[in-house]
Protein backbone atom coordinates (compact mmCIF):
# COMPACT_ATOMS: atom_id res chain seq x y z
CA UNK A 1 0.00 0.00 0.00
CA UNK A 2 1.00 3.56 -0.93
CA UNK A 3 1.20 6.26 1.50
CA UNK A 4 -1.79 8.50 1.55
CA UNK A 5 -1.91 12.64 1.81
CA UNK A 6 -5.62 13.86 2.11
CA UNK A 7 -6.41 17.30 1.29
CA UNK A 8 -9.44 19.43 2.02
CA UNK A 9 -10.40 22.63 3.49
CA UNK A 10 -10.54 23.28 7.33
CA UNK A 11 -13.52 20.93 8.94
CA UNK A 12 -13.46 18.85 4.89
CA UNK A 13 -12.99 15.62 7.70
CA UNK A 14 -9.18 15.12 6.94
CA UNK A 15 -8.62 14.04 10.64
CA UNK A 16 -11.82 11.79 11.55
CA UNK A 17 -11.14 10.27 7.82
CA UNK A 18 -7.17 9.95 8.68
CA UNK A 19 -8.23 8.54 12.11
CA UNK A 20 -10.50 6.01 10.26
CA UNK A 21 -7.84 4.94 7.80
CA UNK A 22 -4.97 4.16 10.40
CA UNK A 23 -7.35 1.90 12.41
CA UNK A 24 -8.74 -0.12 9.37
CA UNK A 25 -5.07 -0.25 8.09
CA UNK A 26 -2.59 0.21 10.72
CA UNK A 27 -1.80 3.15 9.01
CA UNK A 28 0.54 6.28 10.94
CA UNK A 29 -2.16 9.05 11.29
CA UNK A 30 0.13 12.38 11.32
CA UNK A 31 -1.50 15.35 11.68
CA UNK A 32 0.49 18.25 11.62
CA UNK A 33 -1.97 20.69 13.73
CA UNK A 34 -2.09 18.04 16.28
CA UNK A 35 1.95 17.59 16.91
CA UNK A 36 1.93 21.28 17.06
CA UNK A 37 -1.07 21.29 19.39
CA UNK A 38 0.24 18.75 21.45
CA UNK A 39 3.81 20.96 21.08
CA UNK A 40 2.36 24.19 22.32
CA UNK A 41 0.97 22.76 25.91
CA UNK A 42 4.83 24.32 26.62
CA UNK A 43 4.89 27.65 28.10
CA UNK A 44 7.70 28.54 26.61
CA UNK A 45 8.93 31.92 23.74
CA UNK A 46 8.07 29.79 20.72
CA UNK A 47 5.04 28.07 22.10
CA UNK A 48 3.33 31.46 22.25
CA UNK A 49 4.57 32.33 19.28
CA UNK A 50 3.37 29.48 17.35
CA UNK A 51 -0.39 29.90 18.90
CA UNK A 52 -0.66 33.27 18.27
CA UNK A 53 -0.04 32.49 14.18
CA UNK A 54 -2.32 29.09 14.84
CA UNK A 55 -5.15 31.40 16.17
CA UNK A 56 -5.07 33.83 13.64
CA UNK A 57 -5.18 31.09 11.15
CA UNK A 58 -1.77 32.02 9.52
CA UNK A 59 0.29 29.24 9.16
CA UNK A 60 3.36 27.78 10.86
CA UNK A 61 6.94 28.13 9.67
CA UNK A 62 8.06 25.49 6.88
CA UNK A 63 11.03 24.85 9.27
CA UNK A 64 9.18 24.29 12.15
CA UNK A 65 6.61 21.56 10.35
CA UNK A 66 9.23 20.17 8.26
CA UNK A 67 11.01 19.04 11.22
CA UNK A 68 8.27 17.37 13.19
CA UNK A 69 7.73 15.39 9.73
CA UNK A 70 11.59 14.44 9.48
CA UNK A 71 11.52 13.30 13.32
CA UNK A 72 8.33 11.14 12.89
CA UNK A 73 9.73 9.91 9.66
CA UNK A 74 12.84 8.74 12.17
CA UNK A 75 10.55 7.10 14.68
CA UNK A 76 8.02 5.13 12.29
CA UNK A 77 10.27 4.03 9.64
CA UNK A 78 8.95 0.87 8.69
CA UNK A 79 4.55 2.54 9.04
CA UNK A 80 2.87 4.16 6.10
CA UNK A 81 2.09 7.35 6.66
CA UNK A 82 -1.72 8.80 6.21
CA UNK A 83 -0.63 12.56 6.47
CA UNK A 84 -2.98 15.46 7.35
CA UNK A 85 -2.70 18.50 6.73
CA UNK A 86 0.34 18.01 5.38
CA UNK A 87 2.10 19.46 3.02
CA UNK A 88 0.26 22.92 3.04
CA UNK A 89 2.74 24.62 1.01
CA UNK A 90 5.12 24.08 -1.95
CA UNK A 91 8.23 23.83 0.09
CA UNK A 92 6.53 21.58 2.04
CA UNK A 93 5.86 19.01 -0.59
CA UNK A 94 9.21 19.53 -1.75
CA UNK A 95 10.61 18.78 1.22
CA UNK A 96 9.02 15.36 1.53
CA UNK A 97 9.58 14.85 -1.80
CA UNK A 98 13.03 14.22 0.15
CA UNK A 99 11.85 11.59 2.28
CA UNK A 100 9.30 9.75 0.39
CA UNK A 101 9.44 9.08 -3.42
CA UNK A 102 6.14 10.41 -5.20
CA UNK A 103 5.58 7.16 -6.73
CA UNK A 104 5.00 5.56 -2.96
CA UNK A 105 2.22 8.01 -2.46
CA UNK A 106 -1.59 8.32 -3.19
CA UNK A 107 -3.43 11.57 -2.61
CA UNK A 108 -6.55 12.55 -2.00
CA UNK A 109 -8.54 15.62 -2.01
CA UNK A 110 -11.40 15.75 -0.46
CA UNK A 111 -14.13 18.67 -1.52
CA UNK A 112 -16.24 20.53 0.70
CA UNK A 113 -18.37 23.74 0.06
CA UNK A 114 -17.52 26.69 2.00
CA UNK A 115 -20.98 26.60 3.08
CA UNK A 116 -20.85 22.80 4.64
CA UNK A 117 -17.69 24.04 6.07
CA UNK A 118 -18.69 27.25 8.02
CA UNK A 119 -21.71 25.02 9.20
CA UNK A 120 -19.36 22.57 10.70
CA UNK A 121 -16.94 24.23 11.99
CA UNK A 122 -18.82 26.46 14.17
CA UNK A 123 -20.59 23.44 15.40
CA UNK A 124 -16.71 22.16 16.51
CA UNK A 125 -15.70 24.16 19.58
CA UNK A 126 -11.99 24.38 19.29
CA UNK A 127 -9.76 28.02 20.19
CA UNK A 128 -9.25 28.73 16.20
CA UNK A 129 -12.36 28.22 14.92
CA UNK A 130 -13.67 31.43 15.45
CA UNK A 131 -15.97 32.87 12.39
CA UNK A 132 -13.64 34.90 10.92
CA UNK A 133 -10.46 32.60 11.50
CA UNK A 134 -12.46 29.96 9.49
CA UNK A 135 -12.91 32.79 6.12
CA UNK A 136 -9.31 33.90 6.80
CA UNK A 137 -8.00 29.29 7.33
CA UNK A 138 -10.41 28.89 3.73
CA UNK A 139 -8.65 32.11 2.23
CA UNK A 140 -4.91 30.80 3.23
CA UNK A 141 -5.83 26.88 2.35
CA UNK A 142 -7.06 28.19 -1.13
CA UNK A 143 -3.85 29.90 -1.37
CA UNK A 144 -1.34 27.27 -0.45
CA UNK A 145 -3.08 24.30 -1.51
CA UNK A 146 -3.90 25.33 -5.04
CA UNK A 147 -0.31 25.27 -6.19
CA UNK A 148 0.39 21.86 -4.60
CA UNK A 149 -2.17 20.48 -6.25
CA UNK A 150 -0.70 21.41 -9.49
CA UNK A 151 2.80 20.35 -8.25
CA UNK A 152 1.39 16.95 -8.05
CA UNK A 153 -0.69 17.00 -11.09
CA UNK A 154 1.66 14.69 -12.56
CA UNK A 155 0.79 11.89 -10.25
CA UNK A 156 -2.00 9.33 -11.49
CA UNK A 157 -3.19 8.72 -8.11
CA UNK A 158 -4.09 12.32 -7.33
CA UNK A 159 -8.32 11.83 -6.78
CA UNK A 160 -10.79 14.19 -5.91
CA UNK A 161 -12.90 12.63 -2.93
CA UNK A 162 -17.10 14.07 -2.77
CA UNK A 163 -16.63 14.87 1.35
CA UNK A 164 -20.01 15.97 1.39
CA UNK A 165 -22.62 13.09 2.87
CA UNK A 166 -22.26 11.20 6.20
CA UNK A 167 -18.36 9.64 7.39
CA UNK A 168 -19.35 6.00 7.07
CA UNK A 169 -19.98 7.34 3.40
CA UNK A 170 -17.01 9.18 2.40
CA UNK A 171 -14.74 6.49 4.12
CA UNK A 172 -16.08 4.03 2.14
CA UNK A 173 -15.31 6.06 -1.03
CA UNK A 174 -11.56 6.46 0.10
CA UNK A 175 -11.37 2.77 1.26
CA UNK A 176 -12.44 1.87 -2.45
CA UNK A 177 -9.21 3.62 -3.67
CA UNK A 178 -7.01 3.21 -1.00
CA UNK A 179 -7.36 -1.15 -1.74
CA UNK A 180 -7.31 -0.83 -5.32
P1 LIG B 1 -5.26 21.77 11.33
O1 LIG B 1 -5.41 20.97 12.58
O2 LIG B 1 -4.67 20.97 10.20
O3 LIG B 1 -6.51 22.51 10.94
O4 LIG B 1 -4.18 22.91 11.66
C1 LIG B 1 -4.42 23.91 12.63
C2 LIG B 1 -3.39 25.03 12.49
O5 LIG B 1 -2.07 24.47 12.69
C3 LIG B 1 -3.32 25.67 11.12
O6 LIG B 1 -4.28 26.71 10.97
C4 LIG B 1 -1.88 26.20 11.12
O7 LIG B 1 -1.76 27.35 11.91
C5 LIG B 1 -1.12 25.08 11.82
N1 LIG B 1 -0.64 24.03 10.87
C6 LIG B 1 -1.05 22.72 10.78
N2 LIG B 1 -0.40 22.06 9.81
C7 LIG B 1 0.43 22.97 9.24
C8 LIG B 1 1.35 22.91 8.16
N3 LIG B 1 1.54 21.78 7.45
N4 LIG B 1 2.04 24.04 7.86
C9 LIG B 1 1.87 25.18 8.56
N5 LIG B 1 1.00 25.32 9.58
C10 LIG B 1 0.28 24.23 9.93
Amino acid sequence: MKHLIIFGPPGAGKGTQAEKISQEFNYKHLSTGHVLREAINKKDDLSKKIIEIMNKGSLVSDDIVNEIIKQQAKDNKNKKFVFDGYPRTLEQAKYLDTLINQKDISLFNLIVSPEEVIKRLSLRKRDDDEESNIKRRLEVYHNNTDPILSYYKESDRLYKINGEGDIEEVFKRLKNLITN
